[in-house]
């Protein structure tokens, strides 16, 4: 590749000092260069979420790649495109959206974008009605936020496929997951904040570390809470979040050697 880096991130994994994303994760690294990406993880997916157009009188919608804005200028009315992409491959997600004057550069800046947004995803068997333990869906339940609008993804047997909005099916392909149950609360007729808040809910699911054992008792306990239709189970997540915060901090102090932090 004919490319000169020019931070010093991109000149260790140029040199090959850094030889994997993950280790770039793992140590709280920005990306600020697309090419690092390019580099470490060469057979990247990409897909252009469909988020322009706006609901029809009749009821439908006539879906473009981008959404044009206007904004007045002194020399008359001034477009903008807007375009979100997602970039991908099993395991991994970037989501990046970016506005120019035409489609292309568009697409081209919140491609660069998406790649420098790149994050791991944990994938999982966390449906209790499966026990297959391969890598088809998530490990437990989660939700994700963005603006308004929230997401829960739950955990699917195998053969369920992705039981999601369509155009947002092609997020989990990207990312290889294959079973997905969801449930959205908000406006999903917004593409760009249905896709941020699916990412939000990948990044939550990275900030829970717990065994397996206790993702399947955890996925168990609230299918069964769901059953008997409790409302809101908030506290017993929030619960939970205190608990590893406390695990996590107990620790810290006492030095544990699994903490992912580097000393530089
Ligand atoms: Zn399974």
């Amino acid at each position: 590749m004919d490319w000169k880096p020019k931070t010093e991130l991109g000149r260790e994994v140029v040199e090959g000092k850094i030889k994997s994303i993950d280790e770039i994760i793992d140590r709280g690294l920005k990306i600020k260069e697309p090419e690092i990406v390019d580099m470490l993880l060469p057979d990247l997916g990409k897909e252009i979420i469909f988020m322009g157009g706006s609901p029809g009188k009749g009821g439908g919608i006539k879906r473009t790649s981008t959404r044009r804005t206007a904004r007045m200028h002194k020399s008359g009315r001034r477009f903008n495109i807007n375009a979100c992409v997602i970039v991908g491959r099993p395991g991994y997600i970037g989501v990046g959206k970016a506005s120019g004057r035409e489609h292309v550069i568009a697409i081209e800046k919140a491609t660069q974008q998406a790649k420098m947004n790149i994050i791991p995803i944990r994938r999982g068997c966390g449906s209790w009605e499966c026990v297959c333990g391969k890598q088809h869906s998530i490990p437990f339940k989660i939700k994700g936020k963005a603006g308004s609008l929230t997401v829960e993804l739950l955990p699917a047997p195998k053969g369920i496929g992705l039981c999601i909005g369509d155009e947002m099916k092609k997020i989990f392909r990207l990312a290889g997951i294959d079973d997905i149950w969801s449930r959205v609360f908000g406006d999903s007729r917004t593409r760009l904040s249905y896709t941020l808040a699916i990412i939000d809910a990948f990044r939550n699911l990275n900030k829970f570390k717990l065994s397996e054992q206790e993702e399947k008792a955890l996925n168990k306990e609230e299918l069964i809470e769901d059953n008997k239709a409790v409302p809101e189970k908030e506290e017993t997540l929030e619960e939970m979040t205190q608990e590893i915060l406390a695990e996590e901090i107990l620790e810290s102090e006492t030095g544990s050697s699994e903490t992912s932090e580097t000393s530089e």
